[in-house]
């Protein structure tokens, strides 16, 4: 962009969300910097990370916020929800308890954030196929039944991150430009 380069003309805060070592943070790392650690360690501070994308000739800033080991039940404060425009609703296709847990963080996001918050249900870890515990189909039922996006990611693989982002802003996008 010729002398437009630092310009932005929007920014959306999404959110992620979801049980302890679903991959939130590795989700994130593949989307803001594309890279994976498999070690990876709670990222303690760091509250957001940004990326700035094009959407119908605009320039948006995604924040995406990430929680730093506060994914006890009720433990993540208000302000991490205040003012999103989105969230990643995270589960491990290998661990039954996080997609059980989805309902759960359903409610505490809708009770926090805005009305009109667009909501992606991201089933992760789709590489390990072979441990798989949550079925696709049970998955996507329930997405239908409360209005939700879904895909199914691999941050390891790179796989449908790119997607998920791209889907939960371009909505956001239709609805806040
Ligand atoms: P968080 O607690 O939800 O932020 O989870 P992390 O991002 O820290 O990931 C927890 C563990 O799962 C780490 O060992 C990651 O390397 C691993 N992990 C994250 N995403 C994937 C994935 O897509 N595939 C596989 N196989 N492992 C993953
Ligand atoms: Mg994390």
């Amino acid at each position: 962009m010729a002398g437009g380069a630092d310009k932005v003309d929007y920014v959306f805060k999404v959110v992620l969300i979801g049980d302890s070592a679903v991959g939130k943070s590795q989700i994130l790392a593949r989307f803001a910097r594309n890279e994976f650690s498999l070690d990876s360690k709670a990222t303690i501070g760091v509250e957001f990370q940004t990326r700035t994308l094009v959407i119908d000739h605009k320039s948006v800033k995604a924040q995406i916020w990430d929680t730093a080991g506060q994914e006890r039940y009720r433990a993540v404060t208000s302000a991490y929800y205040r003012g999103a425009l989105g969230a990643l609703l995270v589960y491990d296709i290998t661990k039954r308890q996080s997609f059980d847990h989805i309902p759960r963080w359903l409610e505490e996001l809708r009770g926090h954030a805005d009305k009109n918050i667009v909501i992606m249900l991201v089933g992760n870890k789709s590489d390990l196929e072979e441990e798989r515990a949550v079925s696709t189909e049970d998955a996507k039922e329930f997405a239908e039944k409360e209005n939700l996006f879904f895909l199914e990611t691999s941050a390891l693989q790179a796989t449908n991150v790119e997607n998920a982002f791209q889907t939960v802003l371009t909505e956001i996008f239709k609805i806040h430009s």
